[in-house]
C-alpha cells in the first residue's frame, strides 16, 4: 500500500466511487472526491473525514472541460501532483434501470443520441480527464491510473450465444462503451508502459447501487475492492490487463 499517496477518484460522491475514495482513505491516502454536484461530492468528502480520513471534493464534470481544467489546477496548486486516478464515472444512459432492461439502448431502434450521451461520458470523459491528469500523474513515483468498465464490457462473455450474457436485452450505447474503455486501457497502457504508468480496466461486479436502480446483489465495498486492489499495484503490478476480484476478465 502507499500511505500518503493522492487519489481522485471521479463520480466519488455515491456508490461504487464512494466507497472507493472511503477504502483508498482508510489506507492513508489524501483522496480527492471528484463530483459534478459541489454540495454532494463535500457530503462525501466530510463523511470519509468524520471516519478518519483526510479527503477534499473536487467539482468535476466529466463532461464539462472547464470543471476538469479547474481540477487539474487545484491539484497543482494544492498538492503539486497525483498518484492515483480512478476514472470510476459513468451512466447506463436509461435512468435507474437495470442495464438488462434498457429498451431504449436495443441496436435497431435507437437514438442517436442515447449513445452520443453514453460515450460523451463513459469514453469522451475518461480520455479528457485522463489527458488534463497524466501531467500531474507523470510527477509521481508510481502512477496508476484504473479505468472502471464492466462484464458488459467483454465481447467474449457477450458473443457467447449460451452464456448469461445472452439473455440480456442487446445494447448499443451501455455495452459498447465500455468495450471502447477497455480499447483504450490497453492503448494508453501501450503508450505509457515506458514511463511506468500502470493503467488498467476493472470490472466490479453486479453491484447494488442507483446505476441499476438497486438490483445487483453485491455491496457497493465488495465492488469498489478491485478498483482499490489495481489503484494499489506494486512496481511489478500488471499493465493494460482486465480483471475483476475473481481474476482476469476475458476481453
Ligand atoms: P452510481 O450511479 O451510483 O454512481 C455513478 C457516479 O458517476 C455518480 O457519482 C455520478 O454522479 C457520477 N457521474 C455520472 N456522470 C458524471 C459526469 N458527467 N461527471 C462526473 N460524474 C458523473 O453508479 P455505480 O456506482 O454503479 O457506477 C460506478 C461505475 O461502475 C460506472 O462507471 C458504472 O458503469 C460501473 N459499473 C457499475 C456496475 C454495477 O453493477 N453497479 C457494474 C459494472 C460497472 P451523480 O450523482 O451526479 O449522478
Amino acid at each position: 500500500t502507499r500511505e500518503h499517496a493522492i487519489a481522485l477518484v471521479t463520480g466519488a460522491n455515491k456508490g461504487i466511487g464512494r466507497a472507493a475514495a472511503q477504502q483508498l482513505a482508510t489506507l492513508g491516502m489524501t483522496v480527492l472526491v471528484g463530483a459534478r454536484d459541489p454540495q454532494r461530492g463535500e457530503q462525501a468528502a466530510a463523511a470519509i473525514r468524520a471516519a478518519g480520513g483526510t479527503a477534499h471534493a473536487l467539482t468535476l464534470d466529466v463532461t464539462d472541460a472547464a470543471t476538469i481544467r479547474a481540477a487539474a489546477h487545484w491539484i497543482e496548486e494544492h498538492l503539486g501532483h497525483l498518484d492515483v486516478l480512478i476514472n470510476n464515472a459513468g451512466i447506463s444512459g436509461s435512468g435507474q434501470v437495470d442495464p438488462g432492461d434498457a429498451v431504449d439502448q436495443i441496436p435497431s431502434t435507437v437514438e442517436l443520441d442515447m449513445v452520443r450521451k453514453v460515450f460523451e461520458t463513459n469514453v469522451f470523459g475518461v480520455i479528457a480527464v485522463t489527458n488534463a491528469m497524466l501531467p500531474l500523474l507523470r510527477r509521481s513515483p508510481t502512477p496508476r491510473i484504473v479505468n472502471v468498465a464492466s462484464h458488459a464490457a467483454s465481447l467474449t462473455l457477450f458473443s457467447d450465444p449460451n452464456g448469461p450474457f445472452a439473455a440480456l436485452l442487446p445494447s448499443a450505447a451501455y455495452s459498447p462503451s465500455k468495450s471502447a474503455l477497455l480499447s483504450l486501457t490497453v492503448n494508453y497502457a501501450n503508450e505509457l508502459r515506458k514511463d511506468g504508468i500502470l493503467v488498467n480496466a476493472v470490472a466490479p461486479g453486479y453491484v447494488d447501487t442507483d446505476s441499476n436502480n438497486h438490483t445487483g446483489f453485491l455491496t457497493v465495498e465488495q465492488g469498489a475492492a478491485i478498483l482499490v486492489r489495481m489503484a494499489t499495484l506494486g512496481a511489478d503490478g500488471t499493465t493494460g490487463g482486465f480483471v475483476s476480484e475473481d481474476g482476469p476478465v476475458p476481453w
